[in-house]
């Protein structure tokens, strides 16, 4: 059976656990090589052992430049190059911004904000070398509206959103496509002890998204049946960014 990814060689960023676990996933199913990188070693390498002989795991800060000229290499070396970027490590911080430290807020900035660029920009020389390829960048719904004692983290995601577009215009000559995802309320660990589920009703749905939700999109856009999308931005929220309210106004109430 021939899969959306034959043949293509994809790394994903904070692909250890989460919504970049589940791309890793749907990515090896679709018949990918991929890189797994993170800072979580012992659950990445584990995922990359349990995916099979296709999926390798790289411990990469996304925040530092070295580390990603490491990543390009090991991906040039033992996946034959780079075909797909998914951008999707992150992280966030709870706090207001009285409450917040500058070192705080610059964690939050570095890694979900400045370690999408560098990675734009370390596989951009690869993806020249094989003709073309697809970056897909992982914002939020907090990189469309801002979000309660999330400062940081709603700077970075709007950020991320802005930088997208800026790269998709630069790349396109070279056959390279950028696109941004927004991904709505879903189930991972950077959600643990946030009440996300009591957040159902919120969502036109009226369900929180599973990751595997959002990795079959990435998939899709990194793959060549999306050859005429760059610079879009896709919400895969369960229509959570569509309106103010999920809830019927004429309702009756029982
Ligand atoms: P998660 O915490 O399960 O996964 C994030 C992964 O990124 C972790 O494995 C973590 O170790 C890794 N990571 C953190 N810092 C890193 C660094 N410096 N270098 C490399 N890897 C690093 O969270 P998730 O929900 O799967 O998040 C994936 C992405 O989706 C993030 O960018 C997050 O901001 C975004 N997002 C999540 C939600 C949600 O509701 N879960 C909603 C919108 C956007």
């Amino acid at each position: 059976m021939s899969g959306l990814l034959d043949g293509k060689a994809l790394i994903v960023t904070g692909g250890a656990r989460g919504m970049g676990a589940a791309i890793a996933q749907v990515a090896i199913r679709e018949g990918a090589a991929v890189l797994i990188c993170d800072v979580l070693d012992d659950p990445g390498q584990r995922l990359a052992n349990d995916l099979g002989p296709e999926a390798h795991y790289l411990h990469l800060d996304v925040s530092d430049e070295a580390s990603w000229a490491e990543g390009v290499q090991f991906a040039e070396d033992r996946l034959g190059g780079v075909d797909a970027l998914a951008n999707n490590a992150g992280i966030t911080q709870a706090s207001t911004i009285e409450a917040m430290s500058l070192d705080e807020y610059q964690r939050v900035v570095a890694v979900n904000q400045v370690g999408v660029w560098l990675g734009m920009r370390a596989v951009l020389p690869a993806m020249r070398r094989r003709g073309g390829g697809a970056i897909i960048n992982t914002s939020s719904a907090a990189g469309v509206v801002g979000v309660h004692s999330r400062s940081a983290y709603v700077a970075s995601k709007f950020a991320v959103r802005g930088m997208s577009r800026a790269a998709a215009l630069e790349f396109g000559a070279d056959g390279i496509r950028v696109n941004t995802i927004y991904p709505g309320l879903i189930e991972t660990p950077i959600n643990a002890g946030s009440k996300v589920r009591e957040m159902a009703d919120a969502v036109p749905l009226q369900r929180i998204g599973a990751p595997e939700d959002v990795a079959e999109i990435v998939v899709f856009l990194a793959s060549d049946r999306a050859s005429y999308i760059s610079g879009a931005d896709i919400t895969i929220d369960g229509g959570y960014l569509a309106g103010i309210s999920a809830t019927n106004p004429n309702r009756e109430e029982s």
